[in-house]
């Protein structure tokens, strides 16, 4: 429990949320600003920061109560599709440093746009990339 966290805050239920699906370690809300209907965040009750710093075991726990949430969207919904975001660190947008997967739903049409260009970098340099990240 960190004394400043709203996320923390939720997961022991001491601030108010939408709650969608609770176990023993994870807990998913409804997010408080969606990006479109229905968008839930999905959060390891122990806090972690972000990527970096949450255990496998609870970036697992988190991935599988998003994968349950998402598979039910299409018929609870009636969204078209899903996009599961992760961000970690201010410069990834991160804005709640506690760790979250967002679950946002999709519609056709709906107004959220790609937040890169594909094709703007250059691609000669991706077996020099590739090698640095082995
Ligand atoms: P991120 O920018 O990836 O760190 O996402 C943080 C998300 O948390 C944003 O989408 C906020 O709308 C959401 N958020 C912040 N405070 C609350 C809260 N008290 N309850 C539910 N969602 C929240
Ligand atoms: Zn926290």
């Amino acid at each position: 429990m960190n004394d400043q966290c709203i996320f923390c805050a939720i997961a022991e239920r001491s601030a108010p949320a939408e709650v969608v699906q609770a176990d023993d370690h994870t807990i998913a809300f409804l997010d408080i600003s969606p990006a479109t209907r229905g968008h839930t965040l999905v959060i390891p009750r122990r806090h972690s920061d972000d990527v970096f710093d949450i255990s496998a075991d609870d970036i697992e726990r988190v991935a599988r109560m998003a994968k349950q949430i998402a598979g039910r969207m299409p018929a609870a919904l009636s969204c078209d599709g899903v996009n599961l975001l992760n961000s970690s660190g201010s410069a990834a947008w991160q804005t709640v440093h506690h760790f979250h997967m967002h679950v946002i739903p999709r519609y056709d049409n709906d107004p959220l746009k790609l937040p890169w260009t594909p094709g703007a970098l250059a691609t000669e340099d991706l077996p020099q990339i590739a090698e640095v990240l082995r």
